[in-house]
């Protein structure tokens, strides 16, 4: 008799969702634990950002399950950037002048839910929740304590994706190589009320850019905002109290002051900052049996907005290749991190360079002059130049492709400027 072939998926988080989708639609059979409580029951604290910037790579993946209206019925679009300054003065930067794409906000949780309703009508799956993996061994079975005690379970697929710091990562032999990195600055989390939206220009992303540090403001579906406000730790254990927030935010972010509220930033002394990681992996396979995909891959600093979209990325093209293995399980996961693997290392190092764009760059005259020569570029040649953050923003190629369109777009510039300042110099020689 013919056997489904069984999948297991550690992390019902956004990706581990996504997955389970993906893998019941190949009618395996798929079982999934996730060590938290069903955040459909209850509001679960998930220790990270409250809404996400969906854009064209996760759009993609979950077209691709018939998601993606619902999704983006439930989230808010976002067309630019609006940069404040210290005087609070706006100015707009759309993402996209020529294709006029944007991004969309929506709520982690929210886009949890809808994942995991999405794979409960499913008969094929089976849904854990209070189940954390704590050991696997080579032969492919997991061991998980449940409310009911440590239970073993074998694969013909083990799927990681559970995070950042990754149990099934971890538990791994010492030849698996991987390394993380933390950087020097943590982020907390303030909301405008919904009531106070009214003096936020709705539709864009705002940044307030402060060289080394930065705030911004994405909008929720219920009409309020959620502030992140990224510093360097040291920034945050020098205000030591309300006053010392109050201060600084007069300084700094002085037309946020009235839409925060002075007992909100005077509460931030007693916040803890949390702190953001860089994961980096040899390889996303281990064994025969196992495999990382999203955080638990390559979990990235959040500044490209990318973490999620790539992680929802690695499960459509992990199904694309998976149909071209004909489900060959040990052909797949070595196929799919060989190619992957590239990919996620260039979205590691772009998501680190744009929090330098973010909070410093923009505001300088020349990302102003690049971004404007680009987009002539872009309008007029739409299919040979496209912009760095359009091509990792709004299309699907490879990120890695991305980086090496970058340099070779750099390269015709150098060219570009050194050819005119050649014909400024003949040309001076023949007037003199
Ligand atoms: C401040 C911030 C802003 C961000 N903004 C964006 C954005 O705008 N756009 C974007 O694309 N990305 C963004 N990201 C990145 C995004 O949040 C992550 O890339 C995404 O959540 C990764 O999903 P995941 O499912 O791989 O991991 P996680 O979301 O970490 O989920 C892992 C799941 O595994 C479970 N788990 C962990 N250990 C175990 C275990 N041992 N056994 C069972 N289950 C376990 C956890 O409970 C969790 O539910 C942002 C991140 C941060 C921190």
């Amino acid at each position: 008799m013919y056997e489904k072939k069984r999948v297991g998926i550690i992390g019902g988080g956004l990706v581990g969702a996504m997955c389970a989708c993906y893998m019941a639609n190949r009618n395996y059979e798929v079982v999934l634990y996730e060590k938290r409580d069903d955040l459909r029951k209850c509001e679960t604290e998930t220790g990270k950002s409250i809404n996400l910037a969906l854009s064209n790579r996760g759009r993609n993946a979950l077209k691709s399950i018939g998601l993606e209206d619902i999704i983006l019925k439930n989230s808010v679009a976002m067309k630019g950037r609006l940069l404040h300054d210290y005087k609070g003065e706006t100015k707009f930067i759309p993402y996209d002048v020529i294709g006029k794409q944007c991004l969309y906000s929506i709520s982690r949780n929210n886009l949890n839910q809808i994942l995991l309703n999405a794979i409960s009508s499913k008969k094929n799956v089976e849904l854990n929740f209070n189940s954390e993996l704590i050991s696997t061994n080579q032969n492919g079975s997991v061991s998980i304590k449940t409310q009911n005690g440590i239970i073993t379970k074998s694969f013909d697929l083990i799927i990681g994706a559970d995070g950042a710091h990754s149990a099934l990562r971890n538990q791994q032999n010492n030849l698996f190589s991987f390394s993380q990195t933390y950087i020097e600055h943590g982020y907390v989390e303030l909301k405008i009320e919904s009531r106070k939206s009214e003096e936020m220009i709705p539709n864009c992303l705002h940044i307030w850019p402060r060289n080394d540090f930065m705030m911004i403001a994405l909008p929720n579906f219920d009409s309020s905002w959620t502030v992140t406000l990224f510093m360097p730790f040291q920034m945050f254990d020098n205000l030591k109290n309300g006053d010392d927030w109050m201060e600084f935010f007069k300084l700094q972010f002085k037309d946020t002051i009235n839409l925060l509220g002075e007992s909100q930033i005077g509460n931030l002394s007693n916040l803890k900052p949390r702190s953001l990681i860089s994961i980096n992996c040899k390889s996303y396979f281990s064994g025969k049996h196992y495999l990382l995909i999203g955080d638990a891959a390559h979990a990235m600093v959040p500044f490209y907005g990318q973490g999620m979209n790539a992680g929802f990325e690695d499960c459509y093209l992990f199904d694309r290749v998976l149909t071209k293995n004909n489900d060959d399980f040990i052909k797949s996961i070595k196929e799919f991190s060989g190619e992957r693997i590239k990919d996620g290392h260039a979205i590691c190092e772009l998501a680190m360079y744009n929090y330098k764009e973010m909070r410093h760059l923009v505001t300088k005259d020349s990302y102003r002059l690049r971004k404007n020569f680009d987009e002539f570029l872009y309008r007029y040649f739409p299919n040979f130049w496209i912009p760095l953050y359009i091509s990792v923003t709004f299309t699907n190629m490879p990120y890695c492709n991305c980086v090496i369109n970058r340099k070779w777009q750099d390269k015709i510039i150098k060219i570009a400027l050194f050819l005119i300042i050649v014909i400024i110099g003949i040309l001076l020689k023949f007037l003199f």
